[in-house]
């Protein structure tokens, strides 16, 4: 089994010429719960890191699923995610001289640490939730909730009548009273 890890040193890689690779095994649990979105199995593949003119390229298809509400009836489905990563991370520090280097780079989480740490978990984190579909359903014709009493309607139909259902056609029918059509 392989072991759960985000981060890497990546010293050595950096002391070596452009176009240099190392291959890792991964396998990450970067969401706890969040925005209503659960991390079901860890995110498992495999990744190429590249050393570039600017630091490390990291390229790789990582799978997982997640957990998230049925957008009607609110049940939990599991669905499965693949995050295509390929991203570059820049040193901050120079690793044979051990200066600090002017980096041009806005997202922090692009950064390779003092220490030399690669730390793939906010980029993956971030992917993950982007991957998750906003829209999920529990099955195609997940009937949700009544919209007057809240009875779940795969569980068996309430005794609201369809006017009911929907406090919309009730000012549209006082509307249409008021005005004698
Ligand atoms: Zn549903
Ligand atoms: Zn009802």
């Amino acid at each position: 089994m392989i072991e759960e890890r985000t981060q890497w040193n990546v010293a050595q890689l950096l002391k070596e010429p452009i176009g240099a690779t190392r291959n890792f095994d991964v396998r990450a649990t970067v969401l706890q719960d969040e925005a209503g979105i659960q991390q079901r199995t860890p995110l498992i593949g495999r990744i190429v890191m590249l050393r570039t003119s600017e630091g490390v390229l990291v390229e790789g298809n990582l799978d997982g699923a997640v957990v998230v509400e049925c957008s009607r009836c609110l049940r939990p489905v599991t669905v499965p995610v693949t995050v295509a990563l390929e991203e570059e991370f820049k040193p901050t520090v120079d690793v044979l001289r051990g200066a600090y280097l002017h980096v041009d780079e806005e997202d922090a989480a692009l950064l390779i640490d003092e220490h030399h740490i690669l730390d793939l978990g906010e980029v993956l984190r971030q992917a993950l939730l982007l991957e998750t579909p906003m829209q999920v359903l529990c099955r195609p014709d997940c009937a949700g909730f009544c919209q007057s009493c809240g009875q779940d309607l795969n569980e068996g139909s309430c005794d609201c009548t369809p006017a009911d259902a929907d406090p919309r056609w009730d000012q549209l029918s006082a509307l249409l009273q008021d005005n004698n059509l």
